[in-house]
């Protein structure tokens, strides 16, 4: 309780000057009703007393839970068998990912002790084709650790002045992801996508955004280092009269992603290799090319891609995921813990059906979302179509029937319908 007499004997009226206003916020004792009167004609109302506690509470906790919060931070090895779980491959990935998750949570509770040793935050640079799994490690980290996460899109950034947003909607995001918890959101996962898009090259897409796309990133520089950012509650663009949300961006970790397109032939100059042209004849030789030159990438190209040193500078972790070939697409089907698979077959036991899926069937799902060139992205919609007629009519088509998927189906050459249906020996 801040100190002063309660006014609330001389509340509307009486000896209150009927013009007090609170010495906080400046409103009027009209509009904000009873005031706590402190000594030397000081005045607070309601509103700032209720700020106030916040902003202890707040302060109380990020003091005392520091340290209890990371506790247990899982050791490299464990978050790898983690992510096994959900991700198929990319094992180099994972490794380097783990090694940096656990150092930079191991930096906060260091961070606490206020040693004379600083350790650097290690932001990550992700990069490889679309579909990989970049978007889905992050994810996987944040759910391992009990993280917010948030995903952004660096191409929706303009600088401050252009049609666009400012990149503090992103930490809005993440505040988002936290229902609000500040405390939380701070040391949140944050997911920085298509960061290749803004770079100085003609690889610039928008004519809305600043000419360079370079604005953005001196603005994303100071995220990235760790600042006090002003995020505003509401989103949209900052205007003077709004207040802001103050949110300290030190101990987020932030991993940026691209598919950096064409980065395998400045790796393949700086090697002395002679890179294979895309084009569909040459899809299979160029894969293998990408695999064995995406892990090669270092700082320098990604800076002759266009990417400004500081930015570079600020993501000392690098690491490059490769294409997903066809027996990893069948993989990815059939493995993770929420693979598409077992999805279904849950749905269908939910029915009381069963369902199964050939070898045969999966290689033809994976080849055509292979074919594709989405990486896994387009596996769901493969399997959406070939099971939207008979997700459709299951309800009504009674329990205790087995449901057997092959290649012809998948192909289109047979119906759904006709030969997949066996009744299931089992009471249900
Ligand atoms: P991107 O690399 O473009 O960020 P995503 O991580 O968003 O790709 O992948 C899209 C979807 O594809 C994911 O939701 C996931 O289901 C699947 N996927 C992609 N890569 C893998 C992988 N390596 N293992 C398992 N699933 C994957």
């Amino acid at each position: 309780m801040p100190v002063g007499d309660a006014t609330g004997g001389r509340r509307g009226g009486g000896t209150t000057k009927k013009n007090a206003f609170c010495s906080f916020c400046r409103k009027s004792y009209r509009d904000v009703g009873p005031l706590v009167e402190g000594p030397g004609d000081v005045y607070i109302c309601g509103e700032c007393i209720e700020l106030c506690q916040s902003i202890l509470e707040q302060e109380r906790r990020r003091r005392g839970t520091t340290k209890q919060l990371f506790s247990k931070i899982p050791a490299p090895s464990e978050i790898v068998s983690h992510l096994d779980e959900y991700v198929i491959g990319q094992e180099r990935a994972k490794r380097v990912l783990a090694v940096a998750v656990h150092t930079h949570y191991k930096r906060l509770t260091l961070g606490a002790d206020n040693s004379d040793i600083e350790i650097d935050k290690s932001n990550i640079l992700l990069m490889g084709p679309t579909g990989c799994g970049k978007t889905l490690l992050a994810r996987t980290l944040a759910r391992i650790l009990d993280v917010p996460f948030a995903i952004g899109d660096a191409t929706t950034l303009t600088e401050a002045g252009y049609v666009g947003e400012d990149v503090e909607n992103l930490l809005l995001k993440l505040l988002h992801a936290a229902d609000f918890d500040l405390e939380a959101a701070q040391r949140g996962i944050l997911y920085i996508d298509e960061i290749d898009k803004i770079g100085k090259t003609s690889n610039n897409v928008s004519i809305t955004r600043d000419v360079s796309g370079e604005g953005v990133q001196q603005a994303l520089l100071k995220m990235l280092e760790g600042t006090m950012a002003n995020v505003p509650p509401q989103g949209g663009r900052k205007h003077p009269e709004q207040q802001y949300i103050q949110m300290d961006t030190s101990n987020i970790l932030f991993i940026c992603g691209g598919t950096f397109v064409g980065i395998d032939k400045i790796i393949g100059k700086r090697l002395g290799r002679r890179t294979i042209g895309f084009g569909q004849e040459h899809a299979e030789a160029n894969e293998t090319e990408l695999s064995v030159l995406l892990p090669q990438v270092t700082s320098d190209d990604i800076l002759e891609f266009g990417l400004i040193p500081e930015l570079v500078g600020r993501l000392p972790v690098l690491s490059a995921l490769t294409p997903l070939g066809e027996q990893d697409l069948v993989r990815v089907l059939r493995e993770p813990r929420n693979a598409l698979i077992k999805q279904y077959q849950k749905l269908f036991e939910m029915e009381g059906c069963e369902l199964s899926f050939t070898e045969d069937a999966l290689v033809a799902i994976a080849r055509k979302a292979h074919e594709k060139a989405t990486g896994a992205r387009g596996l769901r919609s493969i399997i959406e179509e070939v099971m939207l007629d008979i997700m459709y009519e299951l309800p009504d088509k009674g329990r205790n029937s087995q449901y057997v998927i092959n290649d012809r189906i998948i192909e289109g050459r047979e119906k759904l319908f006709p030969i997949a249906i066996e009744p299931k020996h089992k009471s249900a």
